[in-house]
């Protein structure tokens, strides 16, 4: 059990990639808290944790709301008294093309994609310079590295997103807080199962190792570099993409 008693928070952990980061985190012992807009699937999915013996609880968390994420921090700092991990994973898509791309899919994805990941982080920090002590995964994207035709609003959240990690790894540093982020090629979940057939061929093309990757691949990235056996690696990119971007 790498992470026993633990503390992390998962946004968006209800469901996809959060879901699968979730259930490994718990599976070493952390005690996982599961962000989401919908509470139910994320109680679904803490449920489940709950029933192999691992400890997971859903907690009513929209990013994009600072009074959420403020009430989600209280519980838990009130509840388990600390913070270990967070995993900024709650993302969304508004795919256009930029000439068409209207304001409110801008901010909406920004709104959600960044500047939750900094509201979290904000207060992870605050908590974690207390303990000396903290772990932050930013789930950031290969377009964020890439860029992509239709994802301008996307992609610049995503490239933001390292940004922030660089950053906020050099403030928190001496405070003993690592701070990392993770950039997932293409995964198999609800956001790429929207994507047609033409597209799925044209990207295995791309991929030198010829498959989409799994929640899992992901999921076990944001564990390495949680754990100490990471322990010397803050501000860091780690691309998990089958080779596509290199
Ligand atoms: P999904 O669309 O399957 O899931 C999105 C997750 O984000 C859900 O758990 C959802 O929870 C949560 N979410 C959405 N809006 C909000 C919000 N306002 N507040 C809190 N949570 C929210 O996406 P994936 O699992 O595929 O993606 C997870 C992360 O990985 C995202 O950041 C995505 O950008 C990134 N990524 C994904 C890749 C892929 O190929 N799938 C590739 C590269 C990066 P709820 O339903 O409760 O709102």
């Amino acid at each position: 059990m790498e992470l026993e008693n633990q503390i992390a928070l998962v946004t968006g952990g209800g469901r996809g990639i959060g879901k699968t980061i979730s259930e490994t985190l718990a599976s070493q012992g952390a005690q996982v808290y599961l962000g989401g807009t919908n509470l139910e699937t994320a109680e679904e999915t803490a449920k489940s944790i709950r029933d192999k013996g691992g400890k997971a609880f859903a907690i009513c968390l929209d990013v994009s709301k600072r009074e959420h994420i403020q009430n989600a921090f209280d519980l838990i700092v009130g509840e388990a008294g600390r913070l270990d991990i967070l995993v900024n994973n709650a993302g969304i898509t508004k795919d256009g093309l930029l000439v068409r791309m209207k304001e409110e899919d801008w901010d909406q994805v920004l709104e959600v994609n960044l500047k939750g990941a900094f509201l979290c982080s904000q207060l992870a920090v605050k908590q974690m310079m207390k303990q000396r002590s903290g772990n932050i995964v930013n789930i950031s994207s290969i377009v964020g590295q890439a860029g992509n035709a239709g994802q301008a609003n996307y992609t610049a959240s995503k490239a933001a997103l390292i940004g922030l990690t660089k950053t906020m790894a050099l403030e928190a540093a001496p405070r003993g807080i690592r701070v990392n982020a993770i950039a997932p090629g293409f995964i198999e979940t609800d956001m790429t199962g929207a994507l047609n057939e033409k597209i799925r061929e044209g990207l295995m093309g791309k991929i030198p190792l010829g498959k989409l990757g799994s929640s899992q691949n992901v999921a076990d990235g944001v564990l390495f570099l949680v754990s100490d056996r990471a322990d010397y690696i803050t501000g860091q990119v780690l691309n998990i993409n089958g080779g596509m971007l290199m």
